[in-house]
């Protein structure tokens, strides 16, 4: 049975999450929006110093989503700049095998700051996910990979501190589709694996999003995630892209608790600032009796609401070990599109004082847009949930 009710724990953990953003990560907000690629380096020392406290921690469960949502509530930018094995880890977490995980994540607490990233995007390759061009060529003990791969969340502090890791796609049979897809882990510091540029973004511009380049870039052959035994001999729908799909299912919930946790700082926000005025929201109150006002506020919360509850849902059935993806992409679409409605809903009520620069609110809005666009955007979860709900295939349903 789901049940959400918090236990002391949970509450405790997301007080401590709130209180550490309040005081660690809003004060700096404005300033790491205004310097985008100047990396908050005293405020890294400061999360690595208090890793084993477990509240910066990312985690793909009910209790961390709640804290994930207090953390972007804080500074979703910020949020993104945690070290930690991040996506990179969700794929090994998702595709690799007992000995893989040991090896590439076990050591992730130890030394200094290192970040794991997961690079799929290519230019013609984002939705399409098969479209993918980035090759794996096998040489005796070793792969040698080729390609190049944008937007790449935590893609420079991954490729430039070490023990930090990249997980990466790419084909070993063009010809093959789907079932030529793979995932490779690429370690720190590989000769041929080096960051391009970095991209000037709409919003989250404390966070790292690269081009990534592999040219002639090798690796051992146990890198390939998985067994590579299976690996080699799997033609079906490959373990490459089932990986690939299950990484989506733990990653799509956790994109969309730090959605939701955008959406209430937002909202937040403007009932603290009603409030202020003396204006009161009638919860209670027959609809035909509602202001206008009162009708959006109830909507906004309705909304965020709901993006809760999906992706708490989400995250509850994969700590059940059930199946997950439509789940999975119905949390990620509703929330994608509930921060960007909430925000931009709260930015026309403030009117000039969610436009202007003192407050935090358009910052809140261009930060929102990012939790429709990756992890799959929303367009595309819609697709997912419809052929789930309809049980069609991807070639019936495009
Ligand atoms: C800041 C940022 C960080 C990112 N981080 C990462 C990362 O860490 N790793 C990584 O691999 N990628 C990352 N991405 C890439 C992101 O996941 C992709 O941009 C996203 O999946 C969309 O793919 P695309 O860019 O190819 O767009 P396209 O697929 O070209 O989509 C363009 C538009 O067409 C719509 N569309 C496409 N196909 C369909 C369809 N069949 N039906 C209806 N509508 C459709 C889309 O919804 C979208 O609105 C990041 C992107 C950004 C902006």
């Amino acid at each position: 049975m789901i049940d959400f009710e918090l236990t002391p724990e949970q509450q405790e953990g997301i007080k401590a999450a709130h209180e550490a953003v309040k005081e660690l990560f809003r004060p700096v907000s404005r300033y790491y929006d205004e310097h985008e690629h100047e990396s908050p380096q005293e405020l890294i020392d400061q999360l690595w110093k208090r890793r084993s406290e477990g509240i910066f921690n990312m985690g793909m469960d009910v209790t961390s989503a709640l804290r994930i949502e207090e953390l972007c509530w804080g500074d979703a930018g910020l949020f993104l700049c945690i070290p930690g094995p991040g996506l990179g880890g969700a794929a090994v977490f998702a595709s690799g095998t007992k000995e893989q995980l040991q090896r590439f994540l076990g050591g992730f607490n130890e030394g200094g700051p290192k970040w794991g990233a997961m690079s799929m995007t290519e230019s013609g390759c984002g939705s399409d996910t098969s479209a993918i061009t980035a090759t794996a060529v096998r040489d005796g003990a070793e792969w040698v990979l080729n390609g190049e791969k944008i937007f790449v969340t935590w893609g420079k502090r991954a490729v430039e501190n070490p023990g930090g890791l990249v997980a990466v796609w790419a084909t070993v049979d063009k010809s093959a589709g789907r079932a030529g897809m793979k995932a490779f882990v690429v370690p720190a510091g590989t000769p041929g694996m080096r960051v391009e540029k970095l991209e000037k973004k709409l919003g989250i511009k404390a966070s790292d999003t690269a081009t990534i380049v592999f040219d002639n870039c090798r690796i051992p052959f146990e890198n390939i995630l998985g067994s590579p035994e299976v690996k080699m001999v799997d033609k079906s729908e490959t373990k490459g892209f089932k990986g690939a799909m299950a990484t989506f299912d733990a990653t799509r919930p956790i994109v969309a608790a730090m959605a939701i946790g955008v959406g209430r700082a937002a909202l937040d926000f403007v009932k603290e600032t009603l409030e202020n005025e003396g204006i009161k929201i009638r919860y209670g109150a027959p609809r035909q009796k509602l202001t206008a006002l009162e009708r959006d506020i109830i909507e906004m919360e309705a909304n965020y609401k709901a993006a809760k509850l999906l992706t708490l849902r989400a995250l509850w059935m994969m700590s059940q070990f059930q199946p997950n993806s439509l789940e999975s992409s119905m949390a990620k679409a509703k929330a994608g599109l509930a921060v960007t409605k909430i925000t931009q809903k709260a930015v026309e009520i403030m009117g000039p004082l969610g436009y202007s620069r003192k407050y935090l609110l358009e910052k809140w809005m261009r930060d929102a847009k990012i939790n429709d666009i990756f992890e799959g955007t929303g367009q595309i979860n819609m697709l997912i949930v419809a052929r789930r709900i309809l049980n069609y295939s991807r070639d019936q349903l495009k």
